[in-house]
């Protein structure tokens, strides 16, 4: 009876050859003259590495290059699938990537950002109301959490958005890559505070955010890049801690870390996501320092 068998023999790759044509280029460093409206409730920490132009000790791995291109790649599905829709009369496609930049007092540099979308729907219900739109793609288990919340940070890239251009209505839309579920926000500026509601809905949720801690905190960083003073890794608007578990010799992050509580239990303490896997600046940050 016939079978496979295995022996080590040299032939060409060819699927290899085409992948490694393809690979995404490795990122260029670029000097940093503005903040980013994609960025505002990011680590101030990391914020401040970018500005001092600090070498990136953990570079994106292919991996993660690609999922960036993943990203990109939904991008631009959306936007054929906009101009598909107004191909049938049914929307205006107003701008696309439009630059944009906010100065505010108090703040040596701008805040600046790209509106992904602005279109206005034409049909007599709608009668050309304008719509800023955010288009996120998501995947994996972040599909899972967005259907139930919308990340703050990208609510917080709407708000600067609403600051420049005059719209009806400032949505994030979120699509799965994969299976195209999907779900969409909306963006209100209520008493200088933020809110959002899902999928229309009459209920409108606080976030806490108001303008003003966006501001302190950006004059933080710009203090801190100044004075060349490292802020600390607990971001001032959200109270979110940007933490890390290192290894005893204090040369290894850990992902996870068993810690004691006060009553005598015991539970598994996880270093921060962004610091155990995607901030370029890992081992800058915190290798040979003293366990946090
Ligand atoms: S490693 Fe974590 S705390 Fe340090 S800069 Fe990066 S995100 Fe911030």
């Amino acid at each position: 009876m016939g079978g496979f068998s295995k022996q080590g023999i040299d032939l060409p790759t060819p699927g290899q050859d085409i992948l490694k044509l393809i690979a995404p280029p490795p990122r260029e460093a670029r000097e940093k003259r503005s903040h980013y409206a994609s960025e505002l409730l990011g680590c101030s920490r990391q914020l401040y590495y970018k500005w001092i132009g600090a070498p990136e000790t953990d570079p994106p791995t292919e991996t993660q290059l690609r999922k960036m291109e993943a990203g990109s790649d939904a991008h631009a599905l959306f936007l054929s699938r906009l101009k598909e829709a107004e191909k049938r009369g049914l929307l205006f496609l107003l701008d696309t990537e439009k630059s944009i930049e906010l100065n505010i007092e108090g703040l040596t540099y701008p805040i600046r950002g790209y509106i992904d979308f602005i279109i206005a729907i034409t049909n007599q219900e709608k009668n050309n109301e304008k719509y800023v739109i955010e288009y996120k793609s998501t995947f994996g288990h972040q599909t899972t959490r967005i259907l139930d919340e919308p990340r703050l940070s990208h609510l917080v890239q709407l708000w600067v958005y609403a600051q420049v251009e005059e719209a009806d209505h400032y949505v994030v839309i979120y699509e799965d890559r994969g299976s195209k579920l999907g779900t969409w926000y909306e963006i209100a500026k209520i008493n200088g505070a933020l809110w959002y509601n899902k999928e229309g809905s009459k209920l409108w949720a606080r976030t806490g955010i108001h303008w003003n801690q966006i501001v302190d905190k950006l004059r933080m960083i710009e203090v801190a890049v100044a004075e060349q003073k490292p802020p600390p890794r607990v971001d001032p608007i959200t109270g979110e801690e940007f933490k890390a578990f290192l290894s005893k010799d204090g040369k290894k992050i850990q992902k996870t870390k068993v810690v004691w509580l006060a009553d005598g239990t015991k539970k598994v303490a996880r270093t921060h996501w962004m610091c155990a896997d995607y901030c370029p600046y890992r081992a800058l940050c915190w290798l040979n320092e003293e366990e946090k």
